[in-house]
C-alpha cells in the first residue's frame, strides 16, 4: 500500500512529542494526587446516549462534532468527545453514588469532528479532574487552585490567565435568558444564520459563538451580573473570596459560558495568548443534574479538563531522558561477555545499550554522539582479568573497574 496517511486531524506521538505528553499527564497525576485525587479510566467509546442526553442537543459537540456509528450489533456508539459525562456514568454504574465525595483524575484521547488547525484536532488528548459530591464555593476554589498548581508545575504559571465567570443557578439563568432572547430578537437580522436558529433552541449558546458577526452584537447584550438572585450572588462572592484565600489570581470575564449544557454557578478558563486562536488550555466549571441524567441521585460536582496538545506545545522543552551507559566490546570474544554486563546495568536501573556497529573507532564516535554519560569498554585482555575500562565521557577520564563493582562505580540509580 502506497502513501497511506493518518486520518485528517489525527497525529502520531513520537519520541520527544510523546515525552511532552507523558510529562503533562504525569505532572497532572502527581499534583492532583496531592489533593487526594485518584485516576479512573473509562472506555473510549460509550452508548451514544451518555453524551447526547447530557451535553445538550444544541451544543457544538453533540450537534456536529460527535463520532457516532452503529456497531455490528446495531447499537449506537460514540467515541467519547469529553470525559465528564463518562465519569458520571461510571460513578452510577459502579454504585458509588453513596460513597462521596469522589475525587477523580482521568487522561486519554477524546474525539471530535472539528476543522483541524493548530491546537485543534479530531483525536486529541485531555487531562481532567472531577470532584463529585462538592457542596459550596470552597470546593470550586480548591479545584481551580489545583488546576493552577498543575499549570505551575508545568512551568506555565506565567503564561496563562484565569478567566472567571458565574452562570448562577437555574432561576437566575431563566430571567437572564428572557432578557437575552428579547435583545437578540430585536437584532435578529444582525445575527449569523446559525445563531438565529439557536435563538429558538438555546439562546445562551449564542454567547459562545465564534462568528465575528455575533461577537459584535454581544458587546451590548444584557449582562448576566444584573440577573443574579441572592443565592447565586452569595455563591459568586464567596467563590472569589476563597480563590483569594487559596492564592489564585483571576480576571472576571462575563463572556465565559462554556459550550456544554450542564454547567451552573462557576465557569472558568485558563487562557494563553501564545497559541493564537486556540488560547484556552484548560477549562471547567460546576455542574448539576448530570448524574441524575445517568440514572443516579442529584449530586453537585465541579471539574475541569485541559488539552494536552496545547499544554505540550507551551512547554519550553520536553523533559530530557536520563543519559545512557554504552557497553562497547572491542573484539568479537568480548561480545559474549557484554550480555551479562549490560543486563546487570539494566537491572540496576540504568539505560544501557551495547554498541557493536563498525570498527572500534566508529563505535566510540557513535557512543559520544549518543549523549551517553559513560562508556564501559570491554577489551579481551581486561576481561581475562575480570575488569573493564570505565570511561566518563563528560570528564574525559578513564579507570579500570572490577566487573562486580561496576554498578557501584557508576553510582546506583
Ligand atoms: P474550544 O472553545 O477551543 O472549542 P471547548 O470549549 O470545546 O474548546 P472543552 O470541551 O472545554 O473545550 O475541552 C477542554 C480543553 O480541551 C480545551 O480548553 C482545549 O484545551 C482542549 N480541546 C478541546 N477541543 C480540542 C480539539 N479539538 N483539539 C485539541 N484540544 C482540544
Ligand atoms: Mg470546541
Amino acid at each position: 500500500m502506497a502513501g497511506l496517511q493518518p486520518p485528517r486531524g489525527t497525529h502520531d506521538l513520537i519520541a520527544d512529542t510523546m515525552r511532552r505528553h507523558r510529562h503533562v499527564v504525569e505532572t497532572a497525576a502527581r499534583v492532583t494526587g496531592t489533593y487526594g485525587f485518584e485516576e479512573w479510566a473509562t472506555p473510549i467509546f460509550e452508548d451514544t446516549r451518555v453524551f447526547s442526553r447530557t451535553l445538550g442537543e444544541t451544543s457544538d459537540v453533540v450537534s456536529k462534532e460527535m463520532y457516532t456509528f452503529e456497531d455490528r450489533g446495531g447499537e449506537s456508539i460514540t467515541l467519547r468527545p469529553e470525559g465528564t459525562a463518562a465519569i458520571c456514568r461510571a460513578l452510577v454504574t459502579n454504585g458509588l453514588t453513596q460513597t462521596l465525595p469522589q475525587k477523580v483524575f482521568y487522561q486519554g484521547p477524546m474525539f471530535r469532528y472539528e476543522r483541524p488547525q493548530k491546537g485543534r484536532f479530531r483525536q486529541f488528548h485531555q487531562i481532567g479532574a472531577e470532584l463529585i459530591g462538592a457542596e459550596g464555593p470552597l470546593r470550586d476554589a480548591e479545584i481551580i487552585a489545583m488546576a493552577q498548581n498543575v499549570l505551575e508545575a508545568l512551568g506555565l504559571g506565567d503564561d496563562v490567565v484565569l478567566e472567571l465567570n458565574t452562570l448562577g443557578d437555574l432561576a437566575s439563568r431563566a430571567a437572564w435568558r428572557e432578557a437575552l432572547v428579547a435583545y437578540f430578537r430585536d437584532h435578529a437580522e444582525a445575527l449569523s444564520e446559525e445563531s438565529r436558529a439557536r435563538l429558538e433552541s438555546n439562546p445562551l449558546r449564542i454567547l459562545d459563538s465564534k462568528s465575528e458577526q455575533d461577537r459584535r452584537l454581544l458587546d451590548a447584550a444584557p449582562e448576566f451580573g444584573n440577573f443574579l438572585n441572592e443565592d447565586s450572588r452569595r455563591f459568586w462572592d464567596e467563590l472569589r473570596h476563597y480563590l483569594t484565600a487559596f492564592g489564585v489570581k483571576f480576571v472576571e470575564n462575563p463572556r465565559i459560558v462554556r459550550g456544554l449544557d450542564y454547567y451552573s454557578h462557576t465557569a472558568f478558563e485558563f487562557v494563553t495568548t501564545k497559541l493564537g486562536a486556540q488560547g484556552t488550555v484548560l477549562a471547567g466549571g460546576r455542574y448539576e443534574g448530570l448524574i441524575e441524567q445517568m440514572g443516579g441521585p442529584a449530586i453537585p460536582a465541579i471539574g475541569w479538563a485541559g488539552g494536552i496538545e496545547r499544554l505540550a506545545l507551551l512547554l519550553d522543552a520536553p523533559p530530557e531522558l536520563p543519559p545512557g551507559i554504552a557497553v562497547v566490546p572491542m573484539g568479537d570474544s568480548a561480545l559474549l561477555q557484554a550480555a551479562p554486563i549490560v543486563q546487570s546495568l539494566r537491572a540496576a536501573g540504568f539505560r544501557a545499550e551495547i554498541e557493536t556497529r563498525g570498527n572500534v573507532k566508529k563505535r566510540m564516535e557513535r557512543v559520544v554522539k549518543s549523549g551517553a554519560s559513560h562508556a564501559v569498554v570491554l577489551g579481551d585482555d581486561e576481561l581475562a582479568r575480570g575488569v573493564v575500562q570505565l570511561r566518563d565521557l563528560s570528564a574525559r577520564e578513564q579507570r579500570e573497574v572490577a566487573i562486580p563493582e561496576l554498578v557501584q562505580a557508576l553510582g546506583e540509580r
